[in-house]
């Protein structure tokens, strides 16, 4: 346990001698030791008041601590430089039926351990010298260390109940340590779920993020698919499950499909809202399906439906309603684009207009297509993504030609009003809109006196007349 010899450790473990309690590293952080994860927020339970304890290590590291007591959880907190430790006395915690909210009262490290959702975030170190290091460990969640096992310690079918906040914990676990769940606690989730109407959308969206941000995000997803979590929580995934037969023609399951593009594009980036992007992208394919006997199965406009599927369903996910979720309709809304551009004889026009649409987000929608190509068949993969690099290449080309990235049409609103004389009117958004189609096609170059000279040639056409400049 070289982590424990750290001066925090020796600070706490001296003045809980000194306050004559027994203190503990617990949860969490324990857990991680053992998993050689990186864990940030230590969390240290007094037999006793953690507060007083608090106080007492605030001020045995000195100046540059700084305390946070928090009366009404008797709890606090201590922060200096990256260190944050949190104190909290032991308790122990009953609930009533309708609300995750329990009744504390003081309780024993025992108390404390029975309180806590899984074996391996029941783990406990002894911090007081005489026991310095000693692991205290009554459900045996070593052992469920070892074999990489979420189980509850009491009864699961009573810790879920009491909180079902846990239940997406389990699966958040699995998916992000890799662990499996235990059958008992499993069917205790299959049981229970239907409490978890109880717990706030906020906090089923935090660990629905933190899935989402797992190495292979699809065991979070389909263990909430099994368990019947995913249609109380977001029945709109769990709608691109199936496949539909007609005349001999199948399309495919678009829920595993969806999985698929999600785990690949976890391989290339950790960005949690391209990640949600791939979750989204095909989410109006059930609403679009249509069978056409000569065709087989459609899903017209899928992308644009999708786009506008999304405000409701983060509003009600409780996602966040602003830039990220634009981005993401972004992605959704574009994510057929580069696909269409694998072609021989795609234009530059159709490359720059990429370009301008997806702006700085292009590599992302890039590694998003990249991701979108899930097919079966070796040799078609291959070709799509040779395609692929072939298109980065291009549209690297014309971005270092044209600068269409972060357009700003070389000629304003403004200007065009000054030149003719004109109000905020609809022809000079005509004039404007002419000016950047005449530069993504190509017809002039993105510069300022090649706007310009446009803008006066088509001003004629239109009818407008230069006001004279004042001398
Ligand atoms: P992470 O930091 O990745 O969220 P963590 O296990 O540290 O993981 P916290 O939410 O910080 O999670 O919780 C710290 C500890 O508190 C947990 O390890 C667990 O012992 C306990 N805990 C947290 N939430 C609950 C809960 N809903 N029910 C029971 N115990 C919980």
């Amino acid at each position: 346990m070289e982590h424990l010899s750290a001066k925090p450790f020796r600070l706490v473990s001296e003045a809980a001698d000194e306050a004559g309690v027994e203190a503990y590293v617990i949860g969490g952080y324990v857990r991680d030791l053992f998993l050689h994860r990186p864990s940030k927020d230590i969390d240290i339970v007094v037999v006793g008041s953690g507060i007083e304890l608090a106080k007492r290590v605030a001020q045995k590291i000195g100046k540059k601590a700084y305390l946070s007591v928090f009366k009404n959880f008797g709890t606090a907190q201590v922060k200096a430089g990256d260190l944050e430790l949190e104190f909290v006395g032991a308790r122990r915690e009953s609930y009533t039926h309708d609300s995750r909210k329990p009744i504390v009262e003081d309780g024993t490290l025992e108390d404390d351990q029975n309180r806590r959702d899984f074996t391996i975030n029941a783990l406990a170190l002894c911090l007081n010298r005489e026991r310095y290091g000693e692991l205290v460990d009554p459900f045996d969640g070593l052992s469920d260390m070892e074999m990489l096992r979420i189980r509850t310690p009491l009864d699961p079918d009573v810790t879920f109940s009491d909180d079902p906040l846990r239940m997406m914990r389990a699966v958040r676990f699995a998916s992000q340590l890799g662990f499996f769940i235990d059958p008992d606690t499993f069917e205790a989730i299959e049981r229970n779920r239907e409490r978890i109407e109880i717990v706030s959308k906020e906090r089923i969206v935090d660990e629905l993020n933190k899935i989402v941000l797992s190495p292979k995000p699809s065991v979070g997803f389909e263990l909430l698919d099994r368990c019947g979590l995913l249609p109380l929580i977001f029945p709109e995934l769990c709608a691109l499950k199936g496949v539909e037969t007609k005349e001999g023609i199948g399309h495919k399951d678009n829920f595993a499909h969806t999985l698929m593009v999600l785990d690949r594009l976890s391989r290339t980036s950790d960005n949690l809202w391209l990640r949600w992007s791939a979750l989204f992208h095909d989410i109006a394919k059930p609403a679009t399906k249509r069978f056409d006997p000569r065709a087989g199965w459609t899903f017209y406009n899928h992308n644009f439906i999708g786009e506008k599927m999304i405000p409701s369903i983060f509003r009600k996910m409780k996602l966040p309603m602003n830039d990220k979720m634009k981005y993401v309709q972004k992605m959704v809304r574009l994510h057929m684009r580069p696909i269409a551009l694998t072609d021989d004889e795609v234009t530059d026009s159709a490359i720059r207009r990429l370009l301008f649409d997806a702006g700085d987000d292009i590599d992302d929608l890039m590694k998003l297509c990249e991701a979108d190509i899930t097919s079966k068949n070796p040799e078609k993969v291959r070709r799509f993504l040779a395609n692929f690099q072939k298109v980065r290449g291009k549209l690297a080309e014309i971005e270092e030609k044209d600068r269409v990235r972060n357009f700003q049409p070389p000629v304003t609103g403004e200007e065009i009003m000054e030149t003719f004389g004109l109000p905020p009117s609809q022809p000079v958004g005509v004039l404007k809109e002419a000016i950047k189609n005449a530069i993504l096609d190509g017809v002039i170059p993105n510069e300022h006196e090649a706007a310009r000279a446009f803008m006066f040639q088509r001003a004629e056409k239109m009818g407008l007349k230069q006001v004279e400049e004042k001398e």
